[in-house]
């Protein structure tokens, strides 16, 4: 097969059913959607139809498809090079890239290894904390056990699995995971008998010391997603906690690993979600938009404190011995760059305000209806749950699938969906106008309507 030999739509779609097994999908249930080009907001397929893109290509775009400054970057970057290694040496894109999100992060993480998925971002943080505490002033290499919430995800690598906590994708796997120690996720959805609303952020945090009281000991770092616990279901944490848990690690003497690569680049409405809180963590994961969502590019940020841990002679043995051939690689790093400018150039989180209030108003129409059970929305990131009874909140059986209905309706009217189980998700690119986000919004109602029926 050359890759311009002639090729029938009914061919792609079998070869696609054959061949390509796709990322948490059941093949032998699987649809061909093949998506030939994009431009802003909307995709277009093979056959000619047009898609609202409601979830950022998974999370990850930005500015929208084909926006002319990172295409442009990316050709500059290509007539110069592809590809170069960061194993013993550099290039200009990368190191500019680097200075740029140390200039952006929060204050002290001034040191960027980087790598080519959020997981590997994760994956990256997981071993500096673990060899930091064999190699600082003090050590410590009794702290082998990490700290991570219920229902977390951070990818799907096996150390990113083992700070998993989503029964449905990770339980599986549990033989080949190491140990760690669960904290009760914030959901104030659900909240345990005698939990107020009002009381949920003391109650949490309770709940959490309790852990690092425990077994801080051990403890080499913390792990949570900041503000939202994305693929649990878009659960967003009660105000506070996140800068309650910095607070604790501190006292407890854990790393805080905080992992936004869903919550990055200016999706919670600020470029990353702990500034939201005024935390700076040990360590920050960033992937999914760090490009625009162009391109698997992604890093770990570190501060000084770890840094210093692995400077010595070689012979000294506290070389950081990890890497990822790609890592660092120029064209993402050209794409990376290009995409922060056009945040500055464009006033991209100033344009994302109207948008972030739109969105309100759809989620509280929303609301109205009797088997949305809940709505939850942190800047431009909502999460829609359907209930089977809203009184008594009782899920719909996984089984039935009725997120999935609801986004195999919206498709019918030309938005692009992905659900978490019974969250229907919107996560649109920043980028995204006012009109589209109505027609998004629309075609979710319409969605809800005719799953829920009967
Ligand atoms: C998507 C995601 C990851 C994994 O990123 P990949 O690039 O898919 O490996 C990690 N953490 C969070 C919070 C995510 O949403």
């Amino acid at each position: 097969m050359m890759p311009n030999d002639p090729i029938t739509i009914e061919q792609l779609e079998r070869w696609d059913r054959e061949h390509v097994w796709h990322a948490f999908t059941q093949m032998a249930e699987y649809e061909p959607l093949i998506i030939e080009r994009a431009q802003g907001c909307r995709l277009t397929d093979i056959h000619g139809n047009e898609y609202l893109d409601g979830v950022s290509s998974l999370w990850c775009n930005v500015h929208g498809h084909r926006h002319p400054r990172i295409d442009a970057a990316i050709r500059a970057q290509l007539d110069r090079v592809a590809h170069t290694t960061l194993l013993g040496a550099s290039n200009s894109q990368t190191i500019r890239l680097a200075r740029r999100l140390t200039e952006l992060a929060p204050a002290g993480l001034n040191h960027v290894f980087y790598s080519d998925s959020g997981a590997t971002a994760v994956e990256v943080a997981i071993k500096l904390a673990f060899q930091y505490w064999r190699q600082c002033p003090t050590p410590r290499p009794e702290k082998t056990c990490y700290a991570a919430l219920g229902d977390a995800y951070h990818g799907d690598t096996l150390g990113s699995v083992s700070v998993g906590g989503v029964a449905r994708f990770h339980q599986m796997f549990g033989p080949l995971l190491f140990e760690t120690v669960q904290i009760p996720a914030p959901d104030l959805y659900r909240l345990p008998p005698g939990v107020t609303r009002h009381g949920a952020l003391a109650y949490y945090l309770e709940r959490a010391e309790q852990v690092l009281a425990a077994h801080h000991q051990r403890l080499a770092a913390l792990v949570v997603e900041p503000l939202v616990q994305a693929a649990a279901g878009m659960l967003v944490h009660p105000p506070g906690y996140l800068r309650g848990l910095r607070e604790l690690t501190r006292r407890y003497g854990v790393l805080l690993i905080a992992d936004e690569v869903a919550v990055g680049f200016g999706r919670t409405g600020k470029m990353f979600a702990c500034e939201h809180e005024d935390v700076a963590p040990d360590l920050l994961c960033l992937a999914k938009g760090l490009t625009g969502g162009y391109l698997p590019v992604a890093a770990t940020l570190a501060t000084d404190e770890l840094w210093n841990a692995f400077l010595g002679s070689y012979s000294e043995s506290r070389t950081f011995f990890h890497g990822h051939t790609y890592g660092g690689n120029p064209l993402g790093a050209a794409a990376a760059l290009a995409s922060l400018e056009i945040f500055t150039a464009e006033k991209t989180l100033e344009a994302v305000q109207p948008k972030i209030v739109r969105l309100a108003e759809h989620l509280a129409r929303l609301a109205q209806h009797p088997h949305v059970g809940d709505v939850r929305q942190c800047g431009l990131i909502a999460g829609i749950e359907l209930v089977r009874d809203r009184t008594a909140q009782t899920p719909y059986d996984w089984a039935e699938q009725r997120g999935l209905a609801v986004c195999r309706h919206a498709r019918g009217n030309g938005v692009l969906l992905r659900p978490l189980g019974n969250v229907v998700v919107i996560m649109p690119p920043l980028a995204i106008s006012l009109d589209e986000l109505d027609q998004i919004a629309l075609a979710v109602e319409q969605g809800i309507a005719a799953a829920t029926a009967g």
